[in-house]
């Protein structure tokens, strides 16, 4: 590593350390030449996610968009907050599983309603009918009854 102060490329590492929970390796550096010390942190290179909307636009992936439309659909349902984070950070953790750089938005729908479904049937459908977009009144109310039957 080249020395911030000296410019010179000749240095050893004289502590290593995990910080930020272990995301990230703190080393202290001294320069060989001036003798003068200096840090370096070390961390994973992470690509963003990209979500690809119905459009063919992308937005990045960003778990509190996710959070937002699950509490619209469960308004004023007896649902803890708890069990809708632990539904985000589920979907969350899936979604960031598939090693994808882009997702399409549709396949976090899914992922989403499967859980929603169990959790509460009033705000599944109330999610579903926003992110199917039931193509007609009949196809919504199938799905109604789908779920009373
Ligand atoms: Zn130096």
């Amino acid at each position: 590593m080249k020395c911030p102060y000296c410019g010179d490329d000749n240095d050893r590492v004289i502590d290593t350390r995990l910080v930020k929970d272990g995301e990230a390796i703190r080393r202290r550096r001294e320069c060989l030449s001036c003798g003068r010390r200096f840090t370096t942190y070390e961390y994973i290179e992470k690509t963003p996610l990209l979500v690809i909307k119905k459009d063919g636009t992308r937005e990045p992936f960003e778990r509190d968009k996710i959070l937002q439309g699950i509490l619209t659909a469960c308004h004023k349902r007896p649902i803890p907050r708890e069990k809708i984070e632990s539904l985000v950070d589920e979907v969350v953790s899936v979604v960031s599983d598939l090693g994808k750089t882009e997702v399409e938005s549709r396949i976090i729908g899914e992922e989403i309603m499967k859980r929603l479904k169990e959790l509460d049937e009033i705000s599944y459908v109330r999610f579903a009918s926003v992110y199917r977009e039931f193509r007609d009144k009949k196809e919504f109310l199938k799905e109604l009854k789908n779920l009373k039957g």
